[in-house]
């Protein structure tokens, strides 16, 4: 007989969960299983309703985010899933600010009549609690990408929840190692796994996860991904379980990491200001001198990548204003830092010679 199991800690979860069963002779991992259908009388008959690849990781991050999960071909498409059970003409309460894609698809669904956007200050738990009475809808992310301006959640989804609009939390900043939504009452957590999750700026990828008891939602959306055909690639997940193995060290590191980066900059005089929250592996800075100047110091690096997305092992940076559809809420002179693993040492001594170089 097997030993009794004891709840798992993060860190041992992410290591252990989503593994197939020790049987003797059973290899320690799920292989990328590349098949377009399986053969009749099993439970699922087609490769765009499930895979096995999937189901591993997807055990994985449930685990982390106490829930059951749904993986999908990009977070972009996890937004999709997400939107899609809105009534025509929703009303729909989102921070002013938020990632640029998710902003976007607020903006271009109102602007096609689809539903009725209330943008809000996340930092501002009235103004939310004001603006979700007769609210389909309550979109938070926190912290924001790139402003990381930090929600109360807990308070939030309480306010959200009690005017009996549907919560969806954009995890992908704090990473479940930091926040647990579903803990304080959402209905949806979302993720960008493209980032911390798998880690490795190698795929694109996303997950939905909602409650254990919510079967109908779970269902919902599971039929909305098989429908709507937004489905990952099995090598794509299996290397994302690979990469989510580390998931722990990398974000303490990075965690770390950026600390120590943000006090630095704090105290150099190329920064207007630095935007940390205290937590978490981003740092945003405003760089003296406009946006000429904060473009120089992008591409002045020679360690740091200068390049679009976050929650790699690598140190990366941009303009976030360079990048089409950024928000006008994002100061033209920002400078997103996603703080890498590398030994901070060297981080900032490119960071410090950047500014130096481009000043
Ligand atoms: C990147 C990102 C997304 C979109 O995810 P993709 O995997 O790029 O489709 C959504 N939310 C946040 C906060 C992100 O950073």
């Amino acid at each position: 007989m097997p030993a009794a199991r004891a709840p798992r800690r993060p860190a041992t979860a992410v290591v252990a969960a989503g593994r197939p069963p020790a049987e003797a002779g059973a290899g320690l991992t799920v292989p990328p299983h590349f098949t377009s259908t399986y053969t009749a009388g099993g439970p699922v008959v087609y490769a765009r309703q499930g895979n096995p690849t999937w189901s591993a990781f997807e055990e994985v991050v449930a685990t982390l985010e106490g829930g059951r999960a749904l993986v999908f071909a990009s977070g972009m498409a996890a937004v999709d899933a997400a939107l899609s059970a809105l009534p025509h003409g929703a009303v729909v309460v989102a921070p002013a600010g938020a990632y640029n894609g998710v902003d976007s698809v607020l903006r271009e669904g109102e602007a096609a009549g689809r539903w009725q956007v209330r943008w809000v200050d996340v930092k501002d738990t009235a103004a939310i609690a004001g603006a979700v009475a007769g609210a389909d809808l309550l979109w938070l992310e926190s912290p924001t990408n790139p402003l990381l301006d930090v929600a109360d959640v807990p308070a939030a989804i309480a306010a959200g929840r009690a005017a009996g609009a549907l919560v969806v939390v954009d995890n992908t900043f704090a990473t479940p190692l930091l926040q647990r939504p579903l803990e304080s009452g959402a209905d949806i957590v979302l993720h960008s796994a493209t980032k911390y999750l798998s880690g490795h700026s190698d795929l694109i990828l996303g997950v939905l996860v909602v409650a254990v008891e919510d079967e109908q939602r779970y269902a919902a959306l599971a039929r909305r991904r098989t429908l709507g055909g937004g489905i990952p690639g099995p090598m794509e997940v299996w290397l994302a379980t690979r990469g989510i193995r580390t998931l722990s060290v990398r974000f303490e590191r990075s965690c770390r990491n950026a600390a120590i980066l943000a006090a630095r900059l704090d105290r150099h005089e190329a920064i207007e200001r630095v935007r940390y929250p205290g937590f978490g592996a981003m740092v945003s800075v405003e760089i003296r001198g406009g946006s000429g100047a904060a473009d120089a110091v992008c591409a002045a690096a020679s360690l740091i990548s200068n390049s679009t997305s976050l929650g790699g092992v690598e140190t990366q940076w941009e303009r976030r204003r360079a990048i089409p559809n950024e928000p006008e809420t994002t100061p033209v002179n920002l400078v997103r830092i996603s703080v890498g693993i590398e030994d901070v040492e060297d981080i900032w001594a490119d960071v410090e010679q950047a500014l130096t170089r481009a000043g």
